[in-house]
């Protein structure tokens, strides 16, 4: 098959509203009057972002998911994107298994697929989303005093891919934990819904600990995180324990829940308040009255 036929089959005709889509030189699309276009970028390589025996759909719908909770840590409402896609070789039902898997996505969230590049080589997936905003939330609009809230429970995704060994057991917890590794689920509509409301936001990708410091230095101030109020699944707990659970709820990355901080005086349905920014600088954990160290803060690639 040419790469043209690839294309043809596999990314063609899920254009949706672009001027121009999959087959030209570029891509067009007409911005609607007055809004901001937000884009965001993100590489995700087998062997590195996921385990080299992962299913086609879990690597489709994940290279998506990851993009779209970027625009969701900004309020925005996705609408475009692009497919870098490089591939060992050209396995039909792979092909197949991702491109319904990613476009699914995309449809349930009406985003198109306006162009894109397919190159032979180790399995790697470069989405760009391109959303639109009339306002964003950012990372440094924190202050001293506002509440820590969390969009989901944190630590499942981690847990998913510390028990990956164990994923065919036929064992409901250890299913649900390696379901939230593979198919995070972007939290748009609770983005949207924090525009003019959340001070900060960001979408917890490396692990909560180090997504929060992100936020206080970028927001020049400190956090306290009250470990008891950690929003822990039951799935979780059960599988690692409380103090396993604990640790990987703080330090685990790829779960790709919201974490955002608002005034005091406001409140989230759904949401799980945390802890409080502060003006001393860095993340404290405190068990109660007593200060937690954490050995080791999140993942970082260099
Ligand atoms: P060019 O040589 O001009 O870069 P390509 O042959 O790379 O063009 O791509 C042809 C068309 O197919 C372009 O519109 C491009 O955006 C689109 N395209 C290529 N690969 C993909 C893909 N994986 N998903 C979606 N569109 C793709
Ligand atoms: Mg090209």
């Amino acid at each position: 098959m040419s790469e043209f036929d690839l294309i043809a089959r596999y990314f063609s005709g899920f254009d949706r509203d672009a001027e121009i889509g999959v087959g030209d030189d570029a891509a067009v699309v007409a911005i609607p009057d007055n809004k901001r276009v937000v884009v965001a970028t993100d590489t995700t390589i087998e062997g590195v972002h996921f385990p080299k025996d992962t299913p086609p759909d879990a690597v489709g719908f994940r290279a998506l998911a990851v993009n779209l909770s970027d625009l969701a840590a900004m309020g925005a409402t996705p609408q475009w994107f692009t497919l870098a896609l490089t591939i060992p070789n050209e396995d039909a039902a792979w092909l197949r298994a991702f491109s319904d898997s990613l476009l699914g996505l995309a449809n349930r969230f009406g985003v198109g697929l306006i162009g894109g590049d397919t190159t032979r080589g180790p399995l790697s997936i470069t989405i760009t989303v391109f959303g639109v905003a009339d306002e964003v939330i950012v990372r440094s609009g924190a202050s001293p005093g506002d509440t820590v809230w969390l969009g989901g429970r944190p630590g499942d995704a981690a847990a998913g891919l510390a028990c990956w060994a164990r994923r065919n057991e036929s064992d409901d917890d250890i299913r649900y934990l390696v379901d939230r590794f593979l198919f995070p689920e972007p939290q748009i509509a609770l983005g949207q819904a924090l525009v003019g409301r959340a001070s900060a936001a960001i979408d917890i990708s490396d692990g909560l600990v180090a997504d929060l410091g992100h936020i206080c230095h970028a927001s020049g101030c400190g956090a306290k995180i009250q470990l008891d109020q950690l929003p822990l699944s039951d799935a979780l707990q059960g599988v690692v324990g409380e103090v396993g659970a604990r640790s990987l709820a703080l330090s685990g990355g790829d779960d790709y829940v919201l974490l955002f901080t608002a005034a005091p005086t406001l409140a989230f349905e759904s949401c799980f308040a945390i802890g409080e920014m502060t003006t001393r600088a860095g993340v404290a954990l405190f068990d109660r009255d007593t200060p937690y160290e954490l050995e080791h803060k999140g993942y970082a690639h260099f």
